[in-house]
């Protein structure tokens, strides 16, 4: 069986887990914790970073460092993993569901729509003129490791206080290549980004997380949030709810390890996109989803497109019979607006969401597939 995605873990992480036991710091204190957060924000160039347990966590408690309260609002994407959605539920506030774009990512033209229309500012505050809920923030998702159009986004939200969190999540190494935002990584152009070590992303540390912010009160707020919110080191004073969020430093050892690693990932991984394009684009009915011109991609997830009545097949039907080749695939995850949860919030026009979701399928993208397993995926996608 091709898998979807696996970890691939063939640098120091034996070496500096084993330091770790053998100096009994396995615990959330430990160099480890601390080397992964420098070197994870010199290489995302981001002023400050703050290590997490998990992807979740770290959005979770940036909605809480901009400041969302019970009973806001926040902008997210329908399509998109979960997480985001949950973690704004996490906090008492509620989501209102934006459309997504050509590259999977949240419609930053309905999104500007829908501020100008849909929402009115008093006294330098964002309400929902339906709800008459306050806009908190929005979080843009770059879906797959496509870049969102931020700087059209960032504007407009700047100019209604709506503070952003970049779920970076799937980015990690994603860099805009556009003359504004010209070098800077995804995660680090909005107040505060998160990302994650999750199994299945671009580097791994089992489980893991991180916050990335410019802003030196953010990141002192993330850091005593994730660590109980101790006001008093020696006498345990608490002067808020904060959480036990802090990467334990065998992780983050990973996590180093996996940073090292990094520069072959992307490489590996836009080598096998380019691979995979050479034949699926040659294969009527099927396209490689394309990469945002104005970024340069971390090619972390391939989006297979299918055109069912050229190609003589739908997602499930393609679905199917890679399983039979053993070849696994996934559909993209079902729209957040349509979920149990969810379904009585706020959704705005969403119709390409709809249709991305019944055309896509992703293909395996480990780092360490081979030339001849995505030669085989193509393969049998040509003779499908
Ligand atoms: C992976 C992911 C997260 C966070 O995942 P964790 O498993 O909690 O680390 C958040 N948002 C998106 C879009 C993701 O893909």
């Amino acid at each position: 069986m091709i898998p979807l995605s696996v970890p691939s873990l063939k640098g120091n992480e034996w070496n500096y887990v084993k330091e770790c036991l053998d100096t009994g710091w396995v615990s959330t204190a430990g160099k480890y914790v601390e080397r992964f957060e420098e070197e994870f924000s010199s290489f995302v160039g981001s002023p400050h970073a703050v290590a997490c347990v998990n992807g979740t966590a770290a959005l979770q408690v940036a909605l809480r460092v901009v400041g969302v309260l019970p009973g806001d609002e926040v902008i997210v994407p329908t399509l998109t993993f979960i997480a985001p959605v949950n973690a704004v539920n996490y906090l008492g506030a509620a989501p209102v569901f934006m459309d997504c774009d050509d590259f999977y990512n949240i419609d930053v033209e309905k999104t500007i729509d829908f501020l100008r229309d849909e929402t009115e500012i008093q006294r330098g505050v964002t309400f929902n003129k339906r709800t008459g809920r306050r806009i908190g923030a929005i979080i843009p998702v770059h879906i797959f490791g496509n870049a969102v159009r931020m700087h059209e986004l960032a504007a407009a939200c700047r100019d209604r206080n709506i503070s952003i969190i970049e779920d970076a999540t799937e980015s990690l190494g994603t860099r805009y290549l556009d003359p504004v935002l010209a070098g800077k990584h995804t995660g680090t152009i909005g107040d505060v980004g998160c990302f994650s070590f999750n199994g299945n992303k671009i580097i791994t540390t089992g489980g893991g997380g991180m916050i990335v912010t410019s802003i030196p009160e953010y990141a002192e707020r993330a850091r005593y949030l994730t660590t109980q919110a101790k006001d008093d080191e020696v006498r345990y004073v608490h002067n808020e709810v904060g959480y036990n969020f802090r990467l334990t430093n065998v992780q983050a050892a990973i996590g180093v390890a996996q940073l090292e690693l990094l520069p072959g990932f992307l490489e590996s991984k836009r080598e096998n996109f380019l691979r995979y394009r050479d034949t699926i684009d040659h294969i009527d009915g099927l396209t490689l989803a394309d990469a945002p011109p104005y970024a340069r991609n971390n090619h972390w997830m391939y989006a297979l497109q299918i055109d069912r009545t050229r190609y003589g097949k739908d997602r499930e039907e393609v679905m199917a019979y890679l399983k039979g080749e053993g070849v696994q695939t996934r559909p993209v995850w079902h729209l957040n607006h349509l979920q149990v949860p969810y379904r009585d919030c706020q959704q705005y026009h969403i119709e390409k969401a709809c249709r991305m979701l019944e055309i896509t399928l992703n293909i395996p993208c480990s780092t360490g597939i081979t030339a001849g397993e995505v030669a085989f995926v193509a393969e049998r996608l040509r003779h499908g």
